[in-house]
């Protein structure tokens, strides 16, 4: 799966420059999600990063940060017969919830999940579309270790490269579909 997700992913996630802002390349995943086979062979490669060498689920829970890592989180949960858990933006959700900042470029950000979304000792798989500076990754495992789970890895599509966001959780594996 993981050749077809790679074919799938060049043809169809769309560099758009200077969207939201100049100077920004945005990663258009949708054309990706619209095509059935590369959608599924994306689910199942990311799906692997919650698998052992012997193809065994060694996860609990699959955590997805809004909005795209939803999209992609819920899927590759079904493949691993584990939960998904959505991790919103603050003052998205409507129970009790724990909440992490981190710095943006200009200001913070804010991620929230409920307070009984992971168990202690869940061990949890993150999963969104891009990884560019790490805050949002290295936020949401924070979100985890707080409730008292184990991120056992992160699973991106695409990984930027150029701005090494793996540094900011450089002890937690993660798997990049691509690296640009
Ligand atoms: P970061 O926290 O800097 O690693 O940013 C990751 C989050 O921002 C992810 O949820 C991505 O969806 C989004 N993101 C960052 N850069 C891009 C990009 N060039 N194209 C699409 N999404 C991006």
């Amino acid at each position: 799966h993981l050749g077809i997700a790679r074919e799938a992913m060049d043809r169809l996630i769309l560099d758009v420059p200077d969207y939201p802002e100049a100077g920004v390349v945005f990663k258009d995943i949708t054309p990706l999600l619209a095509d059935h086979d590369g959608f599924h062979a994306a689910i199942v490669a990311l799906a692997d990063a919650g698998r052992d060498e012997s193809g065994a689920v060694v996860v609990d829970k699959v955590l997805g940060m809004e909005a795209r890592g939803f999209i992609l989180a819920a899927p590759v949960a079904l493949n691993l017969e584990a939960g998904f858990v959505p991790v919103r933006k603050a003052g998205k959700l409507p129970r009790e919830c724990l909440s992490e900042s981190y710095s943006l470029e200009y200001g913070e950000a804010t991620l929230e999940m409920h307070a009984d979304a992971v168990s202690p000792g869940d061990r949890v798989l993150l999963v969104d579309d891009v990884l560019a500076t790490g805050g949002t990754i290295a936020a949401t495992r924070r979100l985890v270790e707080s409730a008292g789970g184990v991120v056992v890895g992160a699973a991106v599509l695409m990984e930027l490269g150029f701005l090494s966001g793996r540094d900011a959780f450089d002890d937690v594996a993660c798997t990049a579909l691509a690296v640009i």
